[in-house]
């Protein structure tokens, strides 16, 4: 028997989470937990002058050469709009851009036009796409849910990196509770857990890995402690909304959207609409669109709109699958028998993540 799905009365996640829960009101309590929260991130124009003030006066006290703060883009809202930040707030950052092979030309251009406002100079890392596509293909392989941890953590180890190598202190990055709020914990791994991706890619990988980069729990905290490497996060202390977001760079810098949430990359699009909802059932725009309507940016109404669109359109989907599968190196079958396949758990296979709330727990208990 088929178990109805039950939805939050005020936002859009439902029963199809396994962590879900509703008070006597049919309030779930991603919602719940906003109401408590969402609050303490927002500020009078007086708080956020000094939230700024603070935030400046941090950075440029630490820095130390050519550098006062690295930032991340992906070319999407959220970082696109720190880096316009950091524009507007006169900083010199190093942007580092992460290319591992899916970026949209939509992405590029993106980032290109920011750059050629602000001026800022740019590092773009590229991946060993041979290396990479073993990662994914292994990932794949695994029936893992969080395929995007593998860029998540490359991109954080490389940023670990840069920062030391250009002795920079301070990482602006574009995370943010306003829009990112509510995402459950089943529909993602740890980035860090270095374990989980190595045991993965031994069971099911084909070539070894060389260049990828890396970051484990210990090296985090080390460089965290002995580099004090500080990652700030400006859209936290400033009402962010995305949608006023998008407004700012569509109209300062020519940027544009490009759908859905992350979809500046080839690979999360088919991810989130495609692998995601059809393997995992899980439909990543429930978890962006509700946080949305609990930051008062979009109605209840609009978000079920949103949601009733088709994830992809016949045709896209048939163009892109063809594309993603011959670049994964996977024939239609094989591919589809990993579909059909049961999900697997992340801590089905070995994984570092007990070390890690040890060492959090650690570093609350000692205030490190
Ligand atoms: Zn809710």
């Amino acid at each position: 028997m088929k178990r109805e799905v039950v939805t939050c009365v005020k936002c859009l996640m439902d029963s199809t989470d396994p962590d879900i829960h509703f008070n006597s009101g049919g309030i779930c309590n991603y919602c719940l937990e906003a109401e408590e929260t969402l609050p303490k991130y927002r500020y009078t124009d007086e708080q956020i002058g000094a939230n700024i003030g603070r935030l400046l006066q941090h950075i440029k006290a630490n820095r130390k050469g050519k550098y006062d703060c690295l930032i991340g883009i992906s070319g999407g809202v959220d970082s696109s709009y720190v880096a316009h930040l950091a524009y507007k707030w006169k900083l010199t950052p190093l942007v580092v851009h992460f290319d591992n092979g899916w970026n949209s030309e939509l992405a590029v251009s993106n980032i290109n036009k920011i750059l050629d406002k602000t001026g800022f100079d740019l590092q773009t890392y590229v991946i060993d796409w041979e290396e990479f596509k073993d990662l994914q293909r292994s990932f794949i392989k695994a029936s893992v849910v969080d395929i995007e941890m593998l860029t998540d953590h490359a991109i954080v180890a490389s940023m670990y990196r840069l920062a030391k190598e250009n002795n920079i202190k301070c990482i602006l990055s574009g995370t943010n509770y306003a829009t990112e709020h509510g995402l459950p914990s089943a529909w993602v791994w740890q980035k860090v857990d270095l374990k989980n991706i190595q045991h993965i890619h031994k069971l099911f990988g084909r070539q070894p890995l060389k260049t990828f980069p890396t970051i484990g729990i210990y090296k985090s905290f080390l460089y965290k402690i002995l580099h004090k490497l500080d990652f700030l996060e400006p859209l936290n202390i400033i009402n962010y909304k995305k949608l006023e977001a998008m407004e700012v760079l569509e109209k300062e810098y020519g940027w544009r959207y490009y759908g859905g949430k992350h979809y500046e990359s080839w690979f999360t699009k088919f991810y989130q609409a495609y692998i995601l909802p059809q393997k995992f059932n899980i439909d990543k725009r429930k978890s962006h669109l509700s946080a949305l309507i609990r930051n008062e940016e979009i109605t209840l109404e609009q978000a079920r709109e949103e949601l009733a669109k088709p994830l992809y359109t016949v045709e896209d989907l048939t163009q892109e699958k063809e594309f993603i599968l011959k670049k994964l190196e996977f024939t239609p079958e094989e591919f589809e028998e990993i579909m059909q396949a049961a999900p697997k758990r992340h801590d089905e296979y070995e994984t570092s993540i007990h070390l890690r709330k040890k060492l959090s727990s650690l570093k609350e208990k000692f205030n490190f």
